[in-house]
């Protein structure tokens, strides 16, 4: 049996921490005692953040940013991947350009950084991977091709992770969130916010933390026999996946 690690004082690594979802998670585990890196582009941190700058969509980039994480708090325990952009386009619009980029952000920049963070996983026979989809994944969502075959693609991930690397104390999950208050919904036309609200049992959009708190269980101690599930936390909206 793996060693046991206890729930405070790992090294989390969250992409993306300097806003939104991926900001609600690295606060959430530096408020738990954890030790809390980031892997981010711009903006700034929350306070007790390591940050280090590098872009997902470069190999090389994110290499680089684990062997600082790794030289200044040891080797990354939990892995958050968080980063993600949309570019919502009607499929007969889309361009090739369009469709990648989006791939190479949300599903090969989750690759490279789960890649890097495995190495040291599985040095310690211990780690939780935790991919941050999206409820569009597998509902689907007119004019996101890209971005839904990307999200989508992270349940083989998790799961494949889970099977290749079950047995040395690593897990891998999903998490699924539905429509959470952060720029990239401000971003959608009121009439489709009004719309998205009506069809969500819960009436509302979700604040991120509420994402985090989830994040934050599937890293603990108590989530240890999870590995290859989809939690939703979508008030409802996806039911039947
Ligand atoms: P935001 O747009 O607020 O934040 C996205 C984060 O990803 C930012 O920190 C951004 O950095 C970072 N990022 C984007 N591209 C790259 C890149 N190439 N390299 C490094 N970092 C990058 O989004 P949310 O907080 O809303 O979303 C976070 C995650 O949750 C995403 O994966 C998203 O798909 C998912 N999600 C969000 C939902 C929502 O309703 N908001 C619903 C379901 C899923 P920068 O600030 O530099 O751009």
């Amino acid at each position: 049996m793996a060693e046991e690690s206890t729930n405070a004082g790992r090294v989390v690594l969250v992409t993306g921490a300097n806003r939104g979802i991926g900001r609600a998670i690295a606060e959430r585990f530096v408020a738990g005692g954890d030790r809390v890196a980031t892997i981010y582009r711009s903006g700034d941190l929350p306070d007790g953040v390591l940050g280090v700058v590098a872009d997902v969509t470069d190999t090389a980039a994110v290499d680089a940013a684990f062997t600082t994480i790794e030289a200044e708090l040891g080797p990354v325990e939990v892995l958050v991947a968080n980063a993600g952009v949309t570019r919502d386009q009607l499929l007969m619009r889309m361009s090739d350009e369009e469709f990648e980029s989006v791939i190479d952000v949300n599903l090969t920049g989750t690759f490279r950084c789960v890649r890097r963070a495995s190495k040291g996983m599985i040095r310690m026979r211990r780690g939780r991977i935790i991919l941050i989809s999206s409820v569009v994944g597998l509902y689907g969502g007119a004019g996101q091709v890209n971005y839904s075959a990307s999200k989508a693609a992270l349940v083989g991930m998790a799961r494949s992770i889970t099977r290749e690397l079950g047995g040395r104390g690593i897990t891998a999950n999903v998490v699924a969130p539905g429509f959470i208050d952060t720029a990239m919904t401000a971003e959608l036309p009121p009439e489709r916010q009004a719309a998205y609200k009506a069809a969500i049992p819960a009436g509302r959009f979700a604040q991120p933390d509420e994402v985090a708190g989830v994040v934050q269980f599937l890293a603990s101690a108590d989530a240890g026999y999870i590995s290859g599930a989809v939690v939703p936390v979508d008030g409802g909206l996806g039911m039947g996946h």
